[in-house]
């Protein structure tokens, strides 16, 4: 968008749109929301938008509820969610500049801004104020999101802030009817439509098809603008249900305030923290005596997003997991110390396969803030080594310790009171009674819980309820090297089919990794996989001498157990009763329009194969857990959702018309 047209935008327009100041300016007064807030008897009050545009709607929106939540401390309704619909996402640097004029509000915008995301498809959750505020920016064509967006049978939206005048004609019922699916009872629509032939009529016509019952709103008739009407409704009943296949069917907790995890790595630890901004109270059940002590537990893990070239589950989730990723470290580090490093993370075309499959992913056309080429003068300047190789670059990347992370993670959570720390308790059995979970530990005793998660790593199927989930162990060990002249000068993280880190100045060392060995959980030092990281290294830069004099001598290394899946995407979610399932759904591949809601563990969940990218899915699976449980709107498009639904390879099999049998 030009400056010409950000300046139209901002200040007023000539054309067909109306400003969005002057939007706020119509929307927020008239859906009376101090007086709803007031009497909202929920703990989250979700407003959706069409048209993002400079953000004043929503600036608008977070200050007004900022000032409702100091003034009527004890109301129930305690953070705001707002979502928005925008097909030309204004950059970030046009964003900054239209929110110039707006001093009022810095507080909020200048958040925004840190974590505006590149122009990806799909969802873009961002988190303000700790948890006050959630923003959900769906970027692309309205009609193609809108019915990507997950909603319970109750709707998820309690206002709606419509701007037909820029929706096509031909697309208004489509998004009368999306818009109504996603509404809850009582919901209201304030809709802007411009005046020009008869499009204030279809559109009351199709908003009243949809559900709502509609009126012209006198109050703004003549304010709006000469070719401009304000249409206002609400839904007095709601005409829809879920709008998930019912096998991907996903349930929030029947009980949320008391939720145990399973676990002490780092994806209890961001599912811990999304359930406590919620207000949840947690316990969490770690079997070490300290958290991260399992695959969490290393110096240094890179931290950049896994992505092909097609557009597939596996890239429209590790996109928006990855600045998720770098938005929660970031605001982690505002209250704790943890060695990390933006860095940005370097990946070589060191052979043919690589060669081949980084120009497949290039393919995607990614924005250059996600990742983008260099040659191999670039890789170098980039870098600050020699490889003599091209490659491709994360700017936003960069690598962390996890151990630190985590351990900072769960401090903070316990700061806030809401989080107890069950220590060395190593949970063996998982029992449903009395609509509770009842815990026992090794040594017998027992602890009682509403809702449990079970994010225990690589150890899951210990349980009886999980057991069946199709993920393994996948054993690594990484190698710490000492740091020397050549090493020191390393800039970013060097990918290869392995991978070095900057030096960590605290312990002076780089870490280089990882080998893979499947269905392994040995722990125990192993001289030949510490060889071959070096190896590796060696073998895939061979025309320099750095790779050559790393020294391993010291054999500093440590291992961990990681728990894969396939597809390389992990499980979270309702954790499904595998049996029950089988039966259920054994002619699913000729009945699905009949089929019913997946059997689950009811209040039982997961959180488990995080694989080898954890520490950039880790937050946003443990914020889409978290949504799930409080029965939130979730962060990612159905389609992402349901392939990361625990119950994905059993009911995929099914409708192929496939057999299970036992794992
Ligand atoms: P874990 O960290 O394994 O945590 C499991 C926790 O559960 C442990 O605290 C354990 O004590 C507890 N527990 C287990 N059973 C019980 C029980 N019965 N009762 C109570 N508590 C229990 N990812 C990246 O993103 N970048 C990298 O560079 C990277 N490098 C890696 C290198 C290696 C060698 C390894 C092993 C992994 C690497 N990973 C990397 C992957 C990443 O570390 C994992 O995805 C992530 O740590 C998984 O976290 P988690 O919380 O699921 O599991």
């Amino acid at each position: 968008m030009s400056d010409k047209h950000i300046e139209q935008t901002v200040l007023n327009s000539n054309d067909n749109r109306i400003s969005p100041s002057h939007l706020c300016d119509i929307f927020l007064p008239q859906n009376g929301l101090q007086e709803r807030w007031k009497a909202f008897t929920r703990r989250r009050f979700v407003i959706a938008e069409t048209g993002f545009g400079t953000s004043l709607s929503f600036l608008s929106a977070c200050q007004q509820f900022t000032q409702f939540r100091q003034a009527n401390p004890t109301a129930t309704v305690k953070e705001l969610h707002f979502i928005s619909f925008e097909q030309h996402p204004l950059t970030k640097s046009e964003l900054i500049k239209a929110t110039e004029a707006k001093p009022e509000f810095a507080h909020f915008s200048q958040q925004l801004q840190a974590h505006y995301p590149p122009d990806i498809s799909d969802c873009h959750r961002i988190v303000l104020d700790d948890g006050l505020i959630t923003l959900d920016l769906w970027f692309g064509d309205i009609t193609d999101s809108m019915p990507q967006v997950w909603t319970n049978d109750d709707g998820i939206v309690d206002a709606w802030f419509t701007d037909f005048s820029q929706i096509e004609a031909a697309d208004m019922h489509q998004v009368a009817e999306s818009i109504a699916i996603l509404a809850r009872k009582n919901s209201t629509i304030h809709t802007i439509t411009s005046h020009q032939g008869n499009q204030q009529d279809v559109l009351k016509q199709n908003l009243t098809e949809a559900g709502f019952e509609m009126a012209e709103s006198h109050n703004h008739r003549n304010s709006i603008s000469p070719t401009h009407r304000l249409l206002v409704g609400s839904v007095k009943t709601r005409q829809y249900q879920a709008n998930s296949k019912p096998w991907f069917t996903r349930t929030s907790a029947t009980n949320a305030n008391d939720v145990a995890i399973i676990g002490g790595g780092v994806a209890s630890a961001t599912t811990a923290l999304a359930l406590i901004r919620r207000g949840v109270n947690v316990t969490l059940y770690c079997a070490d005596s300290l958290p991260a002590e399992g695959a969490s537990g290393n110096r240094q893990g890179a931290v950049y997003p896994l992505l092909n070239g097609s557009n597939d589950c596996l890239t429209r989730f590790f996109g928006p997991a990855f600045f998720y990723a770098r938005q929660f470290v970031e605001q982690a580090a505002m209250n704790s110390t943890f060695s990390h490093d933006w860095c940005g993370v370097t990946q070589l075309a060191w052979d043919e396969k690589s060669t081949s499959k980084i120009n497949k992913m290039l393919s995607g056309n990614f924005p250059q803030e996600l990742v983008h080429a260099l040659d191999i003068e670039q890789t170098k300047q980039k870098t600050a080594i020699t490889s003599n190789f091209s490659s491709v670059y994360y700017p936003f990347g960069g690598w962390l310790c996890p151990q630190e992370l985590t351990r900072a993670l769960i401090k903070q959570a316990q700061d806030t009171g809401r989080l107890t720390l069950k220590s060395d308790v190593d949970i063996c059995g998982l029992e449903s009674t009395n609509e509770q979970w009842q815990l026992t530990d090794s040594t017998g005793n027992q602890f009682t819980h509403n809702t449990v998660i079970i994010a225990n790593g690589h150890r899951f199927s210990e349980f009886e309820q999980a057991k069946q989930i199709p993920a393994y162990s996948v054993r690594g060990q990484v190698s710490h090297i000492p740091t020397d002249d050549t090493l020191s000068t390393l800039k970013t993280v060097l990918c290869y089919d392995g991978y070095l880190t900057p030096q960590n100045i605290t312990t002076k060392t780089h870490c280089i990794g990882a080998s893979y060995r499947r269905n392994s959980a040995d722990l125990a030092f192993c001289e030949t996989e510490h060889q071959d990281n070096k190896q590796r290294l060696v073998h895939c830069i061979p025309d320099v001498e750095w790779p050559k004099n790393v020294d391993i001598s010291a054999n500093q290394s440590r291992a961990g157990v990681r728990c894969a899946s396939r597809d390389h995407l992990p499980f979270v979610g309702n954790i499904c009763r595998y049996e029950a399932l089988i039966e259920q759904y054994k002619d699913l591949r000729d009945n699905q329009a009949t089929a019913e809601t997946v059997p689950i563990y009811a209040n039982l969940y997961s959180i488990v194969g995080l694989g080898s990218r954890g520490l950039s899915s880790a937050p946003l699976l443990g914020e889409l857990l978290a949504s799930q449980i409080c029965g939130d709107p979730l962060p990612l498009p159905h389609t992402v959702l349901n392939a990361l639904h625990p119950g994905r390879m059993w009911v995929r099999r099914l409708v192929r018309g496939k057999q299970l049998g036992s794992k």
